[in-house]
């Protein structure tokens, strides 16, 4: 049973954000995560929340849930890593806008502290060390096994492990009976194989509350120039057909919420297309494709989602 969950906010003017989170570590390839999505939209709470409604529009992105644990170095010539673009979530308090902001203004008094000196195109000397020793640590270390026990032993296992765990984090600064625990298998190397895994009868959108994928990509209102070189690399161009279908069922056909990645034709004739003009910057492809063979990179111009009230 894969991790997740839900949220609903309620905005002016009678609107809401209706969100639904799958964790990456699934191991069934014939899941679709998409598709959970418009099958929750009918469970009868949503539902009736939704009733009457019109959707106004729809997006997609992975969520870097890893933690402390899993922060890449922050700083390279010319730039940094900030926010969630360098995991700062809070898996607990589902949050992570607190860490943007301040690893935001961390930034930015180490790029004025540069300015004022005349460097530029250098390290951004000092974010990465305020990061790493101040609010942002202080929050990020003492829930650092929550998602470890999480993938590692379910849900309930990992509320009370993780619950002690805070609390022993709170009373002393670090301290942990778990010391630090690592995440495991990769989102891509916990994804198993077809044969092993039973196949999920999804029922069809309804065009009320539920909706084809083509057509919520449109509410995306993602824009790419077409004569540009596809922004989504395969390492491998055989791999899709010839080791992802046999073996994974085509994952990638269901994982991407955009629908950029089709098999078209049957048998010998099978060929891997990519829509990469739907791709909605998710990155999820980049994360769980098995083979690792999929790299997103950026697309020219500042094109991808465009998204309203987001
Ligand atoms: S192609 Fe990749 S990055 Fe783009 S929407 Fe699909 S899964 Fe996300």
């Amino acid at each position: 049973m894969p991790g997740g969950g839900s949220f609903i906010y309620h905005l002016e003017n009678n609107q809401v954000y209706v969100g639904f989170v799958v964790h990456l570590n699934y191991e069934n390839p014939h899941l679709f995560p998409y598709r959970e999505f418009q099958r929750f939209k009918h469970h009868p709470m949503v539902a009736e929340l939704l009733k009457g409604g019109k959707r106004v529009a729809y997006g997609a992105r992975a969520i870097t849930e890893g933690g402390w644990q899993s922060m890449p170095k922050l700083e390279f010539p010319g730039g940094a890593l900030l926010g969630c673009a360098a995991g700062m979530v809070n898996v607990p308090r589902i949050k992570g806008n607190h860490n943007a902001m301040l690893s935001g203004i961390a930034a930015a008094e180490a790029a004025v502290a540069a300015i004022a000196v005349g460097r530029s195109g250098d390290l951004l000397d000092g974010y990465e060390a305020d990061v790493r020793g101040g609010p942002i640590a202080k929050d990020l270390k003492r829930v650092r096994n929550v998602k470890p026990l999480w993938s590692r032993y379910g849900l309930f296992a990992s509320l009370i492990g993780g619950g002690v765990d805070m609390w022993t984090n709170s009373i002393v600064p670090g301290l942990s009976i778990f010391g630090t625990l690592k995440h495991g298998k990769s989102d891509a190397a916990a994804t198993g194989k077809a044969a092993d895994h039973p196949i999920i009868d999804y029922p069809k959108p309804d065009g009320t509350l539920s909706f084809d994928r083509l057509t919520n990509v449109a509410f995306s209102f993602t824009n790419h120039e077409e004569s540009q070189p596809a922004h989504l690399h395969l390492a491998d161009a055989s791999i899709p057909v010839d080791r992802n279908l046999p073996d994974f069922a085509g994952p990638s056909a269901r994982y991407c919420p955009a629908g950029v990645y089709e098999f078209v034709g049957e048998g010998a004739a099978t060929k891997f297309q990519i829509n990469f003009q739907n791709c909605v910057h998710c990155k999820t492809c980049d994360i769980k494709d098995p083979a690792q063979n999929i790299t997103w990179t950026v697309p020219q111009g500042g094109d991808g989602p465009n998204y309203p009230n987001m």
